[in-house]
């Protein structure tokens, strides 16, 4: 297990590929030339690359680059919430220009279908299943986008797997009710990968605040390169001055050791704006005191920005209860609503807010 990390002011295709350059023994060990690989960015839903909400397409691109320089043969692409129409997904991921080379396939991962594993040790009982292209390459390249996120804090390395999984799944495993349990299954993603995993993370423009859709873009400078997705996402908290201890996954695997992260860690300052509606460590438990007392719940509420709302119905489409229906603007039928803020994560227009209520 190891990390480094590096400071990137911009996405200069040169300096990133001298980055990943520098580690080529590292990213490359096991393949050979022709061999296939799976990259997988973090592309949540079509959006321009100064909202910081995707792997910026640069990134891709050079990293894409860096590979075929290696003779390798690349298969690009992601399951992304919000379907992203084929003909697009090329210039999303910032590959146009290898739209017909043989050596580059950009797809939706689905389109290959999914297969059942049997994880021995697994930290969660929920079954787990992964796109049968894993099994067609030689190693996965995680692209991850350094997030902030309303459910687990931050997204990065472990939530990025979360792409993965079929769309279907997604809802039942979004309506796990605990940030642990999500957690857990998130390192059964990565512990049940057939191929070896290098992660290549995205933080020279990051986003704080309103996560993983609706939060600000902010420079982290930060390019980490690791085997490990805990070690990424450790390394990011650490640049992004967000405290590991109140992450859903601290309380899952245990603190890494920061000798395993070689490079700058230093937080950056003020640090990265956590999201409003997130309540973690401390605050957790004496919410959960409150709740148990009181009966109410402490976890916030989805609700519309009727300024900001288009009536495009997509947080309705993406609900996995059926908890929104437009009348005209979205109304919620608390009684079903899993608080999995899917809709606060696919609208467009970041016109779902989420706030603390009193409430049952
Ligand atoms: S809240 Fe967002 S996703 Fe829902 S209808 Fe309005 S704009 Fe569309
Ligand atoms: S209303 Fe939003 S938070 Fe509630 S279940 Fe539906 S998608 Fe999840």
């Amino acid at each position: 297990m190891q990390a480094w990390t590096h400071r990137l002011d911009d996405y200069d295709e040169e300096r990133l590929n001298g980055v990943f350059a520098g580690h080529q023994e590292f990213l490359l060990q096991g393949l050979s030339p022709g061999d296939t690989v799976l990259v997988k960015p973090n592309i949540l839903q079509e959006a321009n690359p100064e909202r910081a909400l995707t792997t910026d397409p640069r990134f891709i691109h050079a990293f894409v680059r860096f590979l075929l320089a290696h003779d390798l043969r690349v298969i690009v692409g992601d399951i992304p919430g919000n379907y992203v129409p084929n003909e697009r997904l090329a210039a999303d991921f910032g590959l146009e220009e290898y739209a017909h080379d043989e050596r580059v396939t950009v797809c939706h991962l689905d389109q290959y279908g999914f297969r059942p594993v049997y994880l021995e040790h697994s930290k969660s009982p929920r079954p787990i299943t992964l796109p049968n292209v894993l099994w067609r390459s030689r190693a996965l390249f995680n692209l991850p986008k350094a997030k902030t996120h309303s459910l687990t804090l931050v997204t990065g390395a472990v939530k990025n797997l979360f792409g993965l999984t079929p769309k279907a799944e997604r809802a039942g495993l979004h309506m796990i009710p605990s940030g642990d349990e999500f957690a857990r299954c998130l390192l059964d993603l990565h512990a049940a990968l057939p191929v070896p995993e290098r992660i290549v993370l995205d933080g020279i423009l990051g986003m704080e605040g309103e996560g993983p859709s609706a939060g600000k873009p902010r420079h982290l400078r930060a390019v980490i390169i690791a085997d490990d997705p805990v070690l990424v996402d450790w390394a990011m908290c650490r640049m992004m001055a967000i405290d590991w201890q109140l992450t859903p996954l601290s309380r899952v695997v245990p603190v890494p050791d920061s000798k395993l992260v070689i490079g700058d860690l230093t937080p950056i300052q003020p640090p990265f704006r956590r999201p409003r509606s997130y309540l973690g460590g401390a605050a957790v438990g004496i919410a959960a005191t409150f709740q148990r007392l009181a009966g109410a719940s402490n976890r916030p509420l989805p609700m519309v920005d009727t300024s900001t709302c288009i009536r495009c119905g997509i947080c309705a489409e993406r609900c996995p209860t059926g908890a929104i229906k437009l009348l005209p603007y979205p109304q919620f039928d608390r009684s079903i609503c899993v608080l999995c803020y899917c809709c606060h994560e696919m609208c467009p227009q970041q016109a779902i807010v989420l706030r603390h209520t009193l409430h049952r």
